[in-house]
């Protein structure tokens, strides 16, 4: 196992059966010579080999990110040249396209139109900050008195990033794409679980003009290449996107060091359905928000209110497309519903199925385990729609991330603003209505950081996403997320003819 130059390789073999991490532009095994296996949770078969970062190969990616960033071209580059690099990244996606869809979900196990889907806002996450980061710079400030005043935008500095294995290749884009159009460094470590497409992306980085040192993967345990990353005292931000609890605990960390951070955390969404909705609309957005990444996802809208007045012939609807929903072989274009990630991933679910059983739920439809023919030994969980639930209850309060939804009726507005905030969380929120007054009244009463009007999607490269209160803080995707990449320096100068003596000396 060799140490090759990333930039000198011939062309990128995406898919093989091991991969090195990359520190200063370099694929190399790190120092601890150890490998980790990684697996498709489709059919539970190892997928790669990965090398395993270790504290030391966390302090080899920081010095040459801070190397690059002190000494390197990078930052200073005119920002159309940092531009033309960003385009150059997601040129080179788009040309593997394919290849990098495969990947994902070969190591994720989700179906090949969700990874074919953020594939594609991955690239354009790269063509949307090449644009963005040309038009973020500071202001001029008018002053009295001979003063002048202005503010320039500088890269924050390196940045330890941190992501989930639930979008693997995504979060990625999200976190590399605006750090680095900002003129940061990065050391990214992906999710134990999904190293792969990270990886490559690095890869693609260099192929595509990234100097070497400014863009570093260290696949390893959050434990430990994840800790050394937190504590790091020469990582300036650290930016999160996973669980609230490691989020809480990373904030404490980053606090020794007064990194700056961004978490990017969980959630538990409301979906509200008036009475004057559009059903058949709000049917399938309803499932898709839910039963989307097999509902591995954080803006998961896995608390359902439904009005009274229609309650009935929507939940026949809803449940009917929800028996039909296909699960089975993730390549398949027609396949609807992936993979669970993990066997312990799929036990937290099922655990979360018994616990609602004991508080007296009805479990309408799924609630087990699935055999799914020609993938009897991956991890397949039945689409899940839960009712008979209240606010008390663990299977309403928690984060799942899984295929399950808890079903509730509702007949008044207030109640069911009401009941939507009444979570720890406040990352998504959706309401299906006619009624463009009351949609409006919703979007300004949700405590959260995205609503979502009579649509299923919550966000594209340019909309912001992230949380309000244990949902985290930051926000991603947007022209606001490169002031998080970025300090703000103020520049005052005198220009006034006469002298200033302000002590009167
Ligand atoms: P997680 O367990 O919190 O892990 C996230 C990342 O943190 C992984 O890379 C993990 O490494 C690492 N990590 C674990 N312990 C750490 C520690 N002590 N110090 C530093 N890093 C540590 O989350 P997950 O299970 O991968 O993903 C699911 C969660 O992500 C859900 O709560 C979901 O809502 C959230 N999420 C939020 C968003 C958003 O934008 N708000 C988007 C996607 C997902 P290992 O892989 O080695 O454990
Ligand atoms: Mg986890």
């Amino acid at each position: 196992m060799s140490t090759v130059k990333v930039e000198k390789m011939e062309k990128l073999n995406i898919k093989r059966d091991y991969y090195q991490m990359v520190i200063n532009g370099e694929r190399v095994d790190g120092t601890l010579k150890e490998t980790s296996p990684t697996y498709n949770p489709a059919t539970g078969e190892l997928l790669a080999q990965v090398a395993k970062a270790s504290k030391d190969d966390v302090d080899k990616a920081v010095k040459a990110a801070r190397y690059a960033f002190e000494y390197g071209k990078w930052r200073k580059y005119p920002v159309g040249k940092r531009a033309r690099v960003l385009n150059n990244i997601a040129t080179i996606m788009r040309s593997q396209f394919n290849e990098l869809v495969e990947l994902e979900v070969l190591n994720s196990g989700k179906s090949l139109s969700a990874a074919q889907g953020q594939v594609l806002q991955a690239i354009e996450d790269f063509e949307f900050y090449a644009g963005a980061i040309v038009g973020h710079r500071g202001e001029v400030n008018n002053m009295p008195y001979g003063f002048f005043n202005y503010t320039q935008k500088e890269p924050v500095g390196v940045c330890g990033q941190i992501i989930p294995w639930n979008y693997p290749l995504m979060m990625a884009a999200w976190k590399i794409a605006p750090a680095i159009a900002a003129g940061c460094s990065v050391v990214l470590k992906p999710a134990s679980l999904t190293p792969l497409t990270a990886i490559v992306l690095t890869e693609i980085c260099h192929e595509a003009g990234v100097p070497e040192g400014v863009v570093n993967v260290v696949p390893g345990p959050g434990s430990s290449v994840g800790d050394a990353i937190v504590e790091h005292q020469d990582i300036d931000k650290v930016a999160f996107t996973g669980s609230t609890p490691i989020g809480k605990d990373i904030m404490e960390k980053a606090s020794h060091t007064l990194k700056r951070i961004t978490l990017e955390l969980g959630g538990k969404s409301p979906n509200i359905v008036f009475d004057d909705a559009d059903i058949d609309a709000a049917v399938y957005g309803s499932i898709f928000g839910i039963f989307y990444n097999t509902g591995q996802s954080c803006e998961a809208r896995s608390r359902l209110y439904v009005h009274e007045n229609i309650y009935n012939e929507f939940m026949e609807k809803f449940i009917k497309k929800t028996k039909q929903l296909r699960l089975g072989n993730p390549l398949d274009q027609a396949t609807q519903v992936g993979a669970i990630i993990s066997r312990n991933q799929l036990e937290v679910i099922d655990g979360y199925i018994k616990s609602a059983i004991k508080d007296g739920a009805t479990i309408v439809t799924g609630g087990h385990e699935v055999k799914v023919e020609g993938y009897e030994d991956g991890f397949w969980y039945a689409p899940t729609i839960i009712t008979d639930v209240n606010h008390n209850m663990k299977i309403v309060r928690e984060e799942i991330f899984g295929p399950v939804v808890v079903v509730m009726k509702f007949n008044d507005e207030k109640e069911v603003i009401k009941l939507a905030n009444d979570t720890d969380y406040g990352l998504g929120s959706a309401v299906w209505t006619k009624d463009q007054g009351r949609a409006t009244r919703i979007a300004h009463k949700m405590r959260a950081g995205i609503v979502m009007v009579n649509c299923p999607f919550s966000a594209f490269p340019g909309t912001p996403f992230g949380g309000y209160k244990k949902s985290g803080f930051g926000r991603e995707l947007s022209i606001e997320t490169l002031n998080l990449y970025t300090e703000t320096k103020s520049v005052l100068s005198y220009y006034g003819g006469k002298p200033l003596n302000p002590l009167g000396v």
